[in-house]
C-alpha cells in the first residue's frame, strides 16, 4: 500500500466512465477498496454519469430509468409555487389589515377624500412592494431547495436502479 499519495482522480473518473483497461481497472478498484476518499469521489462520479446519461436518453434502459426518476419526482416546484403564492397573498392581507389598524390616525387627519384615497393607494403600492421584496427571495429559496431535493431523489433512484441491474 503506497498510502494517500497514490491517489489519482483521473483514474477514478475513467473507472466511473468504464474506459480503463483491465489491468488499470483492477489497480483502481484495489486503490478504491483502501481509500475512502477516492471511493466517495467514484460514487459521486457514477451518480453524476448516470444523471447525465438520463438527460441524453441514449438507449431503452436509461429511458426506463428516466421514467423511474420522473415517477419518483413529486410535482414540488408547482406545489411550492402555489403554496408561496397563497402565503404571499396572506402576507399582503395581513399587511393591509395592519395598515388599516395602524393607519387610523393619518386617515382621519387627512383633509379630503382624495387625500384618503391617495394615502390608501400609495400605502397599498408600498405594501405590495414590501411583500414582493419579502416573498421573492423566500420563493426563490423554496424553488431552489425543491430543485436540489429533486436532484438528490434522482441520484437515489439511479443508484437503486444500478444496484438492481447489478443484482439481476
Ligand atoms: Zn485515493
Amino acid at each position: 500500500m503506497k498510502g494517500p499519495r497514490n491517489c489519482d482522480p483521473e483514474m477514478v473518473f475513467e473507472l466511473a466512465e468504464g474506459t480503463l483497461s483491465q489491468d488499470r481497472k483492477r489497480e483502481a478498484q484495489k486503490h478504491l477498496s483502501a481509500c475512502p476518499e477516492c471511493r466517495k469521489l467514484y460514487e459521486h462520479e457514477v451518480d453524476l454519469n448516470a444523471y447525465l446519461k438520463c438527460l441524453e436518453i441514449s438507449d431503452d434502459r436509461s429511458r426506463s430509468v428516466c421514467r423511474g426518476v420522473a415517477m419518483a419526482l413529486p410535482t414540488r416546484p408547482m406545489r411550492a409555487r402555489v403554496l408561496w403564492g397563497v402565503l404571499a397573498l396572506a402576507l399582503m392581507l395581513a399587511a393591509l389589515l395592519a395598515l388599516s389598524l395602524s393607519g387610523t390616525n393619518p386617515v382621519t387627519s387627512a383633509t379630503s377624500v382624495v387625500d384618503v384615497l391617495w394615502s390608501l393607494v400609495s400605502g397599498f403600492a408600498d405594501l405590495a412592494v414590501t411583500v414582493f421584496v419579502m416573498a421573492g427571495p423566500i420563493l426563490l429559496v423554496a424553488l431552489l431547495l425543491g430543485a436540489i431535493a429533486d436532484v438528490i431523489i434522482a441520484a437515489a433512484v439511479f443508484s437503486a436502479a444500478r444496484r438492481n441491474s447489478r443484482e439481476a
